[in-house]
């Protein structure tokens, strides 16, 4: 279990089968030749694969392929684009296990929630495979005898770039409703996460996608954002990452310009009740913090509780939080696995001891030790928190949760709409009518009520302020990927 390397390379060799990683163009591999870039073992720390960087010539020939791509792809009847999609995710599910377990070794992810995330890759294909032939321009009733009718038309070659949390769930989650409305896409994953993309592409070849419909392009964003962003080619960008690199990713943009949808950081709220079901309430606090031991943008991070219930409630989740088993990704009992990466883990120690120096109070978890052998946090909760500290206001992307104490209704609010991001959140109460005065008051692109989590792609995600704008998910998002053609026709006589 220590060693996945093994593994690793048989993986590698039936799902994606090329000697060497680079960009995947038109179903062919290309090498890149620039520095090589490391794939670390978050579980052992050792190196499982070295890739080269890419440059600006394939970033652009890339580019070129998935415009012809685009052509063919967009003269596929709605129904035949619709049953390419639908046999790409039962690919998807028929590689399903092996896929998982990629996964799982080079994100870190446990395996229970890299084969939920897999599933959900499939039916993420089956559900936009629906709506291919479904999404509808409309005839509008104007005066004068004339027919006014809108077309929706794809947008042409959309770039997708995605982080390492969630790789190949997060791919899926972009790539298939602009792929849906008849776009070409170019993906280009994380640089310490670029495996489980190939298999997709290949997987969409295999599935009857026209060769360059969904290329990926492998290597830092630095080498790839500008020169993909700034080419004409290019109609859209679909950015899935930190609020700072979406920043720079948007002002690209801007100077085209061209339309971006941005899925950034969070730091939601979850907000407890001293009326709600506390033993429910604070078993779901420790999945909302640690889901993904922490890597996920959606983490309810901030955890305001009614003073009343304070102390009592901050030692049910202390409780409740030890028995989140951090462990190996392949370890079938792990809920959670290691982190990503160093860097990421060092940020999370930093961002603990932060919070300690200004004041806050450890309650369980605290600064990890660096052995050498993984990325392994231990789930953490600090008390005496208060909203203006660091440690309230930045996201740590780890499994670290806030406790901050309020009086009332209104100062909860308050407290939860004071921050730049507003992502996600969660209210509980058994009192019905303040769950919902409370949900439209908190700025929040996503809310659950006496729950927290649970997530479907067809329904709209997405964020707002430092959080992103635009909806990734349900059919809401299909907006993001189409066009609309206004078309004036004189139909009655003497028009
Ligand atoms: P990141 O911003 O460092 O990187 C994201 C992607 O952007 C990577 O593929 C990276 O190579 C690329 N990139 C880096 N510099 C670039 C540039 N100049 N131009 C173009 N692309 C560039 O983020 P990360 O560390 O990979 O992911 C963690 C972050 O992602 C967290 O902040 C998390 O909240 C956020 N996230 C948000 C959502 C959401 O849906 N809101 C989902 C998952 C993760």
């Amino acid at each position: 279990m220590e060693n996945s390397s093994s593994e690793f390379n048989s993986l590698v060799s039936s799902l994606i089968g090329a000697e060497a990683i680079g960009s995947y163009i038109a179903g062919e591999m290309v090498s890149g030749d620039g520095a090589e870039l490391p794939l670390v073992d978050p579980a052992s720390e050792q190196t499982l694969l070295q890739f080269a960087d890419t440059n600006a010539e394939i970033v652009r020939a890339s580019i070129v392929s998935c415009q012809a791509g685009h052509k063919q792809w967009a003269d596929f009847s709605a129904q035949r684009r619709g049953e390419v999609l639908a046999q790409l995710g039962r690919l998807i599910q028929r590689h399903a296990e092996p896929l998982a377990r990629l996964e799982a070794i080079t994100s870190g992810k446990a395996i229970k929630a890299a084969r939920a995330q897999v599933s959900a890759v499939a039916e993420i294909f089956r559900y936009y495979s629906g709506w291919t032939d479904k999404f509808l321009g409309n005839v509008i009733p104007v005066p004068g005898g004339q027919l006014n009718y809108t077309l929706r038309e794809p947008l042409g070659v959309v770039l997708a770039i995605t982080p390492w949390n969630s790789p190949i769930y997060l791919a899926a989650w972009n790539v298939a409703p602009a792929l849906a409305m008849g776009n070409s896409v170019l993906l280009k994953p994380s640089e310490v996460t670029p495996l489980t993309a190939l298999v997709m592409a290949r997987l969409a070849l295999e599935a009857g996608m026209p060769a360059g419909t969904l290329n990926v392009v492998n290597g830092l964003g630095k080498t790839i954002g500008d020169v993909a962003i700034s080419n004409p080619i290019v109609k859209k960008v679909v950015f899935v990452g930190s609020t700072q690199t979406g920043r720079a990713v948007n002002a690209a943009a801007a100077q085209r310009p061209i339309s971006c949808l941005l899925e950034l950081g969070g730091k939601s709220a979850n907000i407890v009740f001293d009326d709600a079901n506390l033993a429910q309430a604070a078993r779901a606090a420790v999945i909302a913090a640690c889901a993904n031991t922490g890597q996920n943008c959606a983490a309810g991070s901030r955890l305001l509780v009614q003073r009343g219930i304070y102390d009592q409630f901050v030692d049910a989740v202390a409780h409740a939080i030890v028995e989140f088993r951090i462990g190996h990704p392949l370890d079938e009992s792990a809920d959670g696995g290691p982190i990503n990466n160093r860097a990421q883990f060092d940020r999370i120690n930093r961002m603990v001891e932060m919070g300690i120096s200004e004041g806050a109070k450890l309650v369980t978890g605290g600064v990890s030790e660096v052995t050498g052998q993984g990325y392994y946090v231990k789930p953490t909760v600090l008390k005496h928190v208060n909203n203006a500290m660091r440690i309230a206001r930045e996201e740590v992307f780890g499994p670290v949760v806030v406790a901050i104490p309020f009086d009332t209704e209104a100062e909860a609010i308050a407290i939860a709409n004071d921050s730049e991001f507003a992502l996600a959140g969660a209210v509980w109460t058994r009192d019905v009518a303040r769950a919902h005065r409370v949900v439209a008051q908190v700025n929040a692109g996503l809310l659950w009520v006496n729950m927290y989590r649970d997530m479907h792609v067809a329904t709209p995600f997405g964020g707002n302020d430092s959080s992103g704008y635009g909806r990734s998910s349900g059919a809401e998002c299909l907006y993001e990927y189409t066009k609309t053609k206004s078309v004036w026709v004189p139909i009655a006589e003497g028009c």
